[in-house]
């Protein structure tokens, strides 16, 4: 499979170097040249297909030029090693919960998919490769954990002072061996300009072979299709329009939607749910797309005020607000709001969703409101232990509370970065 840059001044390359890269040359995100197709046939037979087994017939249009047939499932089934359940909370009002894996994120699941996908080619170039990587909180352990003692990786997290919550800033910095984690003394937004700006830098790229593995990296874009498709599998039977609302920061998860459905995925409609960080429901109202500096809110991992995958948005719309009006509907809410469905939903259904669960889920309530007959899924980002006190915690996430904070404090200035990086 081959990749252009969304800036069209670099060059078409294939998925190593798209992973290696990260960010391309000229500076744009980096699309598959052709998004390939699921046969009728395959969805036909999709109803019986577990997650792993969809997983590995989507991965396999995406990969089977590059890693062999039996390496990829493998691949897939080590990676993917947990179950993504499909749960009824109301009538015709699904939770896809993407909370399963080790470090109870819903970014898990790509992350574990492309870190098998670095140790495959980090083994044939055999050198040392240092994976930089700005979190707004869950991004970083998923990632950390990922790839944590694979071969010829160093992993460096970057991550916002004091905006992440305990149990997420145990888990960033209580990883050891390979990772390091950096408290950056500013927003997200700040992480991720330093990030960008790393890759951008000559002298760092002259000493390091940096790798990304935010969700701008298009390794950690593609698996997000496989859930997609997946539910589409699930709820075919019953023979209603798809609606599917997602909980959306950076906009890798829609993103990813958005090209499942390019595939055949017969998904009708996508909610773009935001918090009090709108820049994309904003621009699906108006045309203006107007990046604005992060607010900080109880969705702390959706607290993007300048959305990197909106560049993929765009291409895969041609630019053009109506057509991306036609399948995508944005909307956001505030914490007030967030707060209320978490009580209300829980005393109606007995069922709990963390805070970004909640911002879906809202978005989806409200879009059915008009598209009654629909079958609505909303996408659960995150275990809701991690945002209260009230709900036990997870035994895989209980360990990491009582490990010792290890993280380098940084500015959130260029230079700091770079003398950390060449020292
Ligand atoms: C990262 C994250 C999101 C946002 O996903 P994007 O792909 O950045 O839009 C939502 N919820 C949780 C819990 C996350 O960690």
């Amino acid at each position: 499979m081959n990749f252009y840059s969304t800036n069209k001044k670099s060059l078409i390359v294939g998925l190593k170097e798209v992973l290696f890269n990260g960010i391309a040359p000229d500076g744009g995100l980096y699309m598959p040249t052709e998004i390939p197709k699921l046969s009728n046939d395959f969805f036909d037979r999709a109803d019986s297909m577990s997650f792993q087994k969809i997983a590995l017939e989507v991965g396999k249009k995406f990969f089977l030029d590059d890693v062999e047939n039996h390496l990829l499932e493998k691949m897939i089934n080590d990676a993917l090693n947990f179950e993504i359940p499909l749960v009824e909370i109301e009538k015709d009002i699904y939770a896809l919960e993407l909370f399963h894996g080790p470090t109870c994120a819903f970014k898990d699941v790509a992350a574990r998919v492309m870190a098998q996908l670095f140790g495959y080619f980090a083994q044939q170039s055999k050198k040392q490769i240092t994976i930089l990587v700005a979190t707004s909180g869950d991004t970083g352990s998923a990632v950390a954990h990922s790839f944590l003692n694979v071969k010829n990786i160093r992993v460096i997290i970057l991550y916002q002072s004091g905006k992440v919550s305990e149990i997420q800033e145990k888990q960033l910095t209580g990883m050891g061996g390979n990772v390091t984690a950096l408290e950056v003394k500013g927003t997200f937004d700040d992480c991720q300009k330093l990030v960008k700006q790393a890759f951008l830098d000559d002298e760092i790229k002259q000493n390091l072979t940096l790798a990304s593995a935010n969700s701008i990296n298009i390794g950690r874009l593609l698996p997000q299709t496989f859930y997609y498709v997946y539910l589409c599998a699930q709820l075919r039977k019953k023979n209603k329009q798809v609606v599917v609302s997602v909980p959306s920061g950076n906009f890798g998860n829609l993103t990813a939607g958005l090209i499942a459905k390019r595939m055949g995925a017969q998904i009708e409609h996508f909610v773009a749910a935001t918090n009090q960080n709108d820049t994309v429901p904003i621009y699906l109202k108006t045309g203006k797309f107007i990046p604005k500096p992060s607010i900080a809110t109880i969705s702390n991992a959706m607290d993007v005020g300048n959305p990197s995958n909106f560049a993929r948005m765009l291409e895969l719309y041609n630019h053009n607000v109506e057509q991306m009006r036609k399948d995508v509907f944005g909307i956001s809410f505030t914490d007030e709001q967030t707060k209320n469905a978490i009580k209300t939903t829980f005393e109606t259904t007995g069922y709990t969703m963390d805070p970004h669960g909640a911002v879906a889920y809202l978005g989806l309530k409200y879009f059915k409101k008009n598209s009654p007959d629909s079958v609505g899924v909303f996408i659960e980002t995150a275990h809701p232990a991690k945002f209260s006190n009230s709900i036990p915690i997870p035994e895989r996430l209980k360990d990491y509370l009582d490990r010792e904070k290890k993280s380098v404090l940084l500015g959130n200035s260029f230079s700091d970065l770079k003398k950390f990086l060449l020292d």
